[in-house]
C-alpha cells in the first residue's frame, strides 16, 4: 500500500499578501470607496472568528481609528484552518452588525404568543424573572423542565458546563436534523462519531457532500480539496444532485437516493474479492476475532442466508476471517449495485481501482447528504467508512482521521461533570436508546404524546419553526402554555420561532462575543478565540470594560456573560450548590468575569500556550487577544497505534488477549458475576484483554471521546495489546475498529451489526430499517410521485443565521424546484411554471427550474429560503422575508403570502434600493417527522406528488394538517426497538452524549 508523507504540499496554503501582525495596531490603507481620490484610512486590526457557519474561520476586524467603527471584516491570515480566506458569508457579517432590523434591546411579550406585541424591558427584569422560574423548578425537583435548545453551539463545553452546574438534563441540540445518521455510522466503527478527512495529502477523495460550495467546515476543506486536485488527486462525488462540487469532480455518481450503501458495499466487495485491501491493517485493527468467536452470531448469519454452512469459519484465524468476508460480500457485485442504485457497474469498479491506487492516502467524507436523508442512512456512513478501513486509510496522512484526534477542548476552571442525576425522556426517549443525540425535531409530538411540559425553554441560534420540519406543530407547541411555561429566545436576529417567544434577548454576532473553538478542519489540534472586537479595542485604549454589552451596539449581550449572571441569580446565596461554579478562581467567593474565565483556561489548560506567549513577552491572555488562535499540536496521525506512555504502564495490568482474559476470569471467579448487578459505568464487566489501571492519567483534552471503559474493580482501560505491544487503540468496547458491532447486536439489532444492505426485494421487506422510505419500491412515477430532496445548502446562506445579511440575500432569494427535463415534459411545465408539491401531510406551491442536474424521478429544493414573518416590521428581517397570514381550522393550517420583499425606509439607504421581490418558499413545513429507528436521524427525503398549478397568485401557499403529521410520528415510532438494554440501561454508557448524566441516571425505569 502507498503512503504519503504529511505536510508535503503545505506551500499551497499561504496567502501572498496580508497585513503583518506587528502592524495590526496601526494599519494604513486607501479607502476603496473614496476612489478615484486617494484617501488613507488608519485601522486597528483585531482578530475574531466567523459565526456564519460551523467552520469557525478566522476574521480580522478593521476598526477605523477615527470613528471607532468596524469598517470591514476580512480573512485572518494566520488562522491555521482558513488561512486568510473566507467565503462570502464571512465578510457579510458586517451587514448583520449594521442591519437596521436587528434586535438591540431585551423585549418582553405583552399580547398573546405570536401576536407581535412587545415591550422593551431591562436586562435585570428579564434575568430576575427567568432565574426565579428556574430556581423554583430546581427546588421542586423538576430538573427535566429546563431546556436549552441550541442550533449552533458557541463553543464546546461552555453551556454544557452551565447546565451540569444547574443539575438539569436540559441540553437539546439540532444534531438529529443534521448528522445523527453519519455519527452512528462512524461511532459503530470507531467509537468517535465524526470524520476529519486529511484532504490536502490525499491521492483520492470520495465526497458524499458538497464541500466545494457548502459542506461541513466548507471553506477550510474546500481550499484543501482544491490543493489536492492541483497536485493530481482525483475526486469522486456521490450526490444525486449535480452540485458545484460534483461539477468539479473526476467522477460524479448520481444514485437513486438512499441506495448509496449498496454501491459502497459493491466497491468494498471489489476490493475484497481482488485482495486489493490492506490485510495487515485489517488484521491488526479490526475486531474480526470477536466475530469468529461468536458461534451464535455465525449461526445467525447462516440462518439469515448471508452465508452457507460451508462458509462457516473452521478456525479463528485472520485467513478464516478473510474467507468469510469474501463469502459474505460475494453477492454484492457491481452489476447488482448498478441495478439497485442506477450507477454504472464499470464506474464502481473504477472507484475501487482509485481507492486501491490511493492506498492509505484515501480520504472520504459524509455529513448530511444521504446519511441525513433516509431510513437507514447511518448504514450508508458505515459502508463508506468500511472503504477507509479496507484501505488502511484511518488517521493516516491523506486518509480520514477520527475527529477527536484533531480537536482540543481545554478544561475550564471547575468541572461539574456527574452533577446531573436525572434523565429526560423527552430528549432521550426510550424508543431511541442509540440515538445521536436528543430527539429535538420531535419535541412537539413527544410533549403531546407523553403529556409533558417545560418550565423554561431557551432557544439559541435555533429556529425550529422554520429550520426543522413540520413547523406548524412547533407553533402549536410554542403557543400552548401547558407545554411551554416560558420561552426565551436568545438571538441576534428575528426569526420565525422568536415570533412566538415570551422574551427575545439580543445576543452578539461574531465580532460581539467570546467563544473558544476547535474544529476538525485539517490535520492539527487548534483553538480559535472569538472576541468582541470593540470591547478589545476599548481595553487596548486603556478603558475599563466590565461587561461586553458596554462596548456592543444597543444593549446586545454576549451569551457567556448572560449565563454567569443568570446562574448567580438562580442561586444567590449558594445554597443550591450552583454559585460555586461561577465564582472566580482568582477572587474566591466573587463572581467570575468572562475575562477571568478565559484567562484561567489560557494560563492552565492549553499545552504550549504559556511558553509561546512568554517567547513574545506576552501573557497567555494577551497572546490570544493579539492572535486569536493557537495550534496545540500537529502530531495527530495514527493515535491508535501510539504506545501507552511508560508512566501509565508502570501501574498498569496488562491482559494480552482473550485467552489470557478467559483464564484469569475463570481463576478469579469474576467471569461468573452478574453484569446486571453492576453500576452502569462499568462498561466492560469481567476480565477483558487490554491495559488496565486504577490511576489513569488526568484528562488534558476534554474533546468528545467515548468511554470511559471501566471494569468492576475500578480499573480503566487505557490501551489494548496489538502484536504484543500496549497501544492506545480505539474507544470502542473491543478497543478496535468494529466490523462486528456487539453494541448493535446486544441492543436488539443483530441483523445490522455488520455492514449490510438487502440484496433483493424480499430482503428489503425483511430489513426495512435500512431501506430508504423513498426507495423506488415505494414511488409510483406513473402517478407523478417523486422523491423530494430537500437537504442541500447554497453557498451564500446558512439556515437562520444569515438573517440580516443584505449582501447575501441580494445574491440568493429563491429556492425553486429542480426538475429533470424528462419529468418537466411529462408534467407539462417549464422553468418558472408553478407546481404543487404534496406530501402525506400537506403541500407547498413553488416555481420550477428545469435542469439536467437532477435525476428523473427526483426533485430538489434548497433550504435556507422561504423566510416569512407575521408582522410588517418584525418577525424576520425584511431583506429576505415574505409577509404572511396564517389561518387555522381544526388541525389544518394554511399560510397565505400577503407580499414578498419590498423596499422600506431606514437609516440604511440600501433598504430603499431593494430590487428583488421573492423570498422563496418554506418547504420544510410539509415534511413530517420521520425518525430513523436506530440513529434517531430525521430522514429528510420525502415522497411527494407533483402537479401543475396555473394560478400565479398561489406562489408560496402552504397547507398542512398537523393531526396527520402526528399520525406519521406514531407510525415511525412503531419501527423502533426501545430500551432497556441488556443490563437494564437506557443507553450504552460508553457512547457519547453531549451532556452525560451520572451513571445512576442510566438505569432504566418505566416512563411515567
Ligand atoms: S466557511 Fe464562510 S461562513 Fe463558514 S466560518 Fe468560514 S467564512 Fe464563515
Amino acid at each position: 500500500m502507498v503512503t504519503v508523507k504529511a505536510g508535503r504540499f503545505q506551500r499551497f496554503g499561504k496567502l501572498h499578501s496580508f497585513p503583518p501582525p506587528e502592524r495590526w495596531d496601526d494599519w494604513a490603507e486607501l479607502d476603496a470607496k473614496a476612489w478615484p481620490k486617494r484617501v488613507e484610512r488608519r485601522y486597528k486590526l483585531i482578530p475574531t472568528v466567523c459565526f456564519n457557519c460551523e467552520a469557525a474561520c478566522g476574521l480580522l476586524a478593521y476598526i477605523d481609528q477615527k470613528t471607532g467603527e468596524i469598517r470591514k471584516l476580512e480573512g485572518h491570515p494566520l488562522h491555521p484552518a482558513s488561512r486568510g480566506r473566507n467565503c462570502g458569508k464571512g465578510p457579510a457579517t458586517l451587514t448583520q452588525v449594521k442591519n437596521p432590523d436587528r434586535i438591540l434591546y431585551p423585549l418582553k411579550r405583552t399580547g398573546a404568543r405570536g401576536e407581535g406585541k412587545w415591550t422593551r424591558v431591562s436586562w435585570d427584569e428579564a434575568l430576575d424573572d427567568i432565574a426565579a422560574r428556574i430556581r423554583k423548578a430546581l427546588q421542586e425537583g423538576r430538573r427535566d423542565e429546563v431546556i436549552y435548545h441550541v442550533g449552533r453551539p458557541g463553543e464546546d463545553l461552555y453551556t454544557e458546563r452551565v447546565l451540569m452546574a444547574w443539575g438539569v438534563d436540559g441540553h437539546n441540540s439540532h444534531t438529529n436534523v443534521c448528522s445523527s445518521g453519519a455519527r452512528v455510522g462512524y461511532a459503530t466503527w470507531m467509537g468517535i462519531d465524526r470524520p476529519a478527512p486529511d484532504h490536502p495529502n490525499a491521492r483520492f477523495i470520495l465526497l458524499m457532500s458538497s464541500h466545494l460550495e457548502s459542506g461541513h467546515y466548507f471553506n477550510p476543506h474546500a481550499q484543501r480539496i482544491i490543493e489536492a486536485k492541483e497536485r493530481g488527486a482525483k475526486i469522486a462525488v456521490i450526490d444525486t444532485r449535480l452540485s458545484n462540487t460534483a461539477n468539479k469532480a473526476d467522477y460524479w455518481l448520481s444514485p437513486w437516493p438512499g441506495t448509496e450503501a449498496a454501491l459502497l458495499l459493491a466497491i468494498a466487495n471489489v476490493l475484497i474479492q481482488n485482495d486489493w485491501f490492506d490485510r495487515e491493517f485489517v488484521r491488526k485493527w479490526v475486531n474480526w476475532d470477536e466475530l469468529l468467536e461468536d458461534q451464535e452470531y455465525l449461526q445467525f448469519m447462516v440462518k439469515e442466508g448471508w452465508i452457507g454452512e460451508a462458509d462457516l469459519p473452521k478456525a479463528t484465524t485472520f485467513d478464516a476471517f478473510v474467507r468469510l468476508l469474501k463469502a459474505l460480500y460475494r453477492p454484492f457485485t457491481p452489476e447488482w449495485a448498478a441495478e439497485e442504485s442506477g450507477v454504472r457497474a464499470d464506474v464502481l469498479v473504477k472507484i475501487a481501482e482509485e481507492i486501491r491506487r490511493a492506498g492509505s492516502a484515501f480520504s472520504s467524507h459524509i455529513w448530511r447528504n444521504a446519511a441525513a436523508g433516509h431510513r437507514g442512512g447511518w448504514m450508508i456512513a458505515r459502508a463508506l467508512f468500511f472503504l477507509n478501513v479496507l484501505s488502511g486509510s484511518v488517521a493516516t496522512p491523506g486518509g480520514t482521521i477520527p475527529n477527536a484526534y484533531v480537536k482540543f477542548v481545554p478544561k475550564p476552571f471547575s468541572d461539574p461533570h456527574g452533577n446531573v442525576r436525572v434523565w429526560s425522556t423527552i430528549q432521550f426517549p426510550d424508543e431511541f436508546p442509540l440515538a445521536y443525540f436528543e430527539m429535538s425535531f420531535m419535541l412537539p409530538h413527544l410533549l403531546k404524546d407523553k403529556n409533558k411540559r417545560f418550565e423554561v425553554y431557551f432557544t439559541r441560534v435555533v429556529n425550529p419553526v422554520w429550520t426543522f420540519t413540520d413547523g406548524f406543530s412547533w407553533i402549536e407547541m410554542l403557543t400552548d402554555p401547558n407545554r411551554v411555561g416560558l420561552h426565551v429566545a436568545l438571538t441576534p436576529t428575528w426569526n420565525e420561532t422568536a415570533q412566538y417567544a415570551d422574551y427575545v434577548l439580543p445576543m452578539g454576532l461574531a465580532p460581539e462575543r467570546h467563544d473558544l473553538f476547535s474544529y476538525e478542519t485539517h490535520a492539527a489540534q487548534w483553538i480559535g478565540f472569538r472576541q468582541p472586537v470593540l470591547r478589545v479595542l476599548k481595553e487596548k485604549e486603556g478603558q475599563k470594560v466590565t461587561f461586553t454589552y458596554e462596548a456592543n451596539p444597543g444593549e446586545v449581550w454576549e451569551e457567556n456573560e448572560f449565563w454567569i449572571e443568570l446562574s448567580w441569580r438562580i442561586d444567590p446565596d449558594g445554597k443550591l450548590g450552583i454559585r460555586k461554579y461561577f465564582e472566580s478562581p482568582y477572587r474566591p467567593g466573587e463572581k467570575i468575569t468572562i475575562e477571568a474565565y478565559y484567562r484561567w483556561i489560557f494560563e492552565n489548560s492549553v499545552p504550549g500556550l504559556p511558553e509561546a506567549a512568554a517567547k513574545e513577552g506576552l501573557t497567555p491572555m494577551e497572546y490570544m487577544r493579539k492572535y486569536g488562535v493557537f495550534t496545540v499540536t500537529e502530531d495527530v496521525y495514527r493515535e491508535y497505534e501510539k504506545p501507552v506512555p511508560e508512566d501509565v504502564l508502570k501501574d498498569a495490568r496488562i491482559i494480552p488477549d482473550r485467552e489470557a482474559a478467559m483464564k484469569e476470569g475463570a481463576a478469579s471467579g469474576t467471569a461468573a458475576a452478574d453484569p446486571k448487578a453492576l453500576p452502569l459505568d462499568v462498561t466492560l464487566p469481567g476480565v477483558r484483554p487490554g491495559v488496565w489501571t486504577k490511576t489513569p492519567p488526568p484528562k488534558v483534552n476534554f474533546r468528545p471521546y467515548p468511554g470511559p471503559f471501566k471494569n468492576e474493580h475500578g480499573e480503566v482501560r487505557v490501551g489494548i495489546v496489538v502484536d504484543g505491544k500496549p497501544v492506545q487503540g480505539f474507544p470502542t468496547p473491543s478497543g478496535k475498529l468494529e466490523f462486528f458491532s456487539t453494541t448493535l447486536k446486544d441492543w436488539k439489532w443483530p441483523e445490522y451489526a455488520i455492514p449490510f444492505y438487502p440484496r433483493n426485494k424480499e430482503e428489503r421487506k425483511k430489513y426495512f430499517h435500512i431501506v430508504s422510505h423513498v426507495h423506488p419500491d415505494f414511488i409510483d412515477r406513473e402517478k407523478n410521485e417523486f422523491d423530494l430532496l430537500p437537504t442541500f445548502r447554497i453557498p451564500t446562506l446558512i439556515h437562520s443565521r444569515t438573517n440580516g445579511a443584505k449582501w447575501l440575500y441580494e445574491i440568493s432569494h429563491t429556492n425553486p424546484v429542480w426538475m429533470n427535463p424528462v419529468d418537466a415534459e411529462r408534467l407539462g411545465v417549464k422553468t418558472g411554471s408553478l407546481v404543487k408539491v404534496e406530501s402525506e401531510i400537506g403541500y407547498f406551491i413553488d416555481k420550477v427550474w428545469v435542469t439536467e442536474g437532477i435525476r428523473p424521478g427526483v426533485i430538489a429544493v434548497s433550504h435556507h429560503l422561504g423566510r416569512w414573518r407575521l408582522h410588517e416590521d418584525h418577525g424576520s428581517d425584511r431583506w429576505n422575508s415574505a409577509l404572511v397570514r396564517l389561518e387555522k381550522e381544526g388541525s389544518r393550517w394554511r399560510m397565505v403570502r400577503l407580499k414578498g420583499v419590498t423596499p422600506w425606509a431606514s437609516d440604511d439607504p440600501d433598504t430603499s434600493r431593494i430590487w428583488w421581490e421573492e423570498a422563496g418558499v418554506h418547504q420544510n413545513l410539509i415534511i413530517p417527522v420521520q425518525p430513523d429507528p436506530i440513529s434517531g436521524m430525521m430522514c429528510w427525503h420525502v415522497k411527494v406528488r407533483v402537479e401543475r398549478v396555473d394560478d400565479p397568485s398561489r406562489y408560496g401557499e402552504v397547507v398542512v394538517d398537523t393531526e396527520k403529521s402526528f399520525q406519521v410520528y406514531k407510525r415511525w415510532l412503531g419501527y423502533t426497538r426501545p430500551a432497556p438494554g441488556p443490563r437494564g440501561e437506557r443507553r450504552p454508557y460508553w457512547m457519547l452524549r453531549p451532556l452525560k448524566p451520572h451513571p445512576d441516571a442510566y438505569r432504566w425505569q418505566p416512563q411515567r
